[in-house]
């Protein structure tokens, strides 16, 4: 086998990368680096653990919050925490309503691979009546000079649930 050609500037290492597989990059303090190509991919088994019935409950077209136990703070969140963040106790679950308004929001036009398809989008906080924290979200059908806080939004589910955050999203309230 012929030795790899080299290179110092990164980008013609992945040209190569690209070609043969293979190149040596030489970085600003002479020091070669073999770099090779090769396929990588890993299937997570991730446990949503004590945060399921969250999830759960996306898939039902239901949102589930927490609720503090403790009589004398009863604070309530609007996503899973097994204990209050406020003072230790455990939570119980909740029903959140399934609308509720814009407490901020932005538009991204950058985005993860899992949100290229739909770049630009937007991402919200979205409070509910009576709830003391917020969830975030994509704000759906509609663009970004729709939006402003306060905006009433109300909750859609993926009908093909993939047991994921994704499955809620909010579109403006009809
Ligand atoms: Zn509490």
């Amino acid at each position: 086998m012929t030795r790899p050609p080299t290179y110092a500037k990164f980008r013609e290492v992945q040209e190569e990368l690209d070609r043969s597989g293979a190149a040596i990059f030489r970085d600003a303090n002479g020091v070669e680096s073999l770099i090779i190509r090769y396929p990588y991919s890993i299937t997570y088994i991730h446990s949503y653990a004590e945060d399921s019935p969250f999830f759960l409950a996306l898939s039902e077209g239901k949102l589930k919050g927490s609720k503090c136990t403790a009589r004398r703070c009863g604070a309530t969140y609007a996503t899973p925490r097994g204990h209050c963040m406020r003072c230790g106790a455990p939570t119980e679950w909740i029903d959140l309503p399934l609308t509720g308004k814009l407490h901020s929001w932005t538009t991204c036009h950058f985005g993860s691979e899992a949100f290229l398809k739909e770049t630009p989008y937007n991402l919200a906080l979205v409070e509910f009546e009576g709830i003391d924290s917020v969830l975030l979200a994509r704000v759906k059908e509609a663009v970004e000079s729709d939006l402003y806080v306060g905006m009433p939004v109300e909750a859609r589910f993926d009908p093909a649930p993939k047991l994921s955050i994704t499955d809620v999203w909010f579109v403006p309230k009809r």
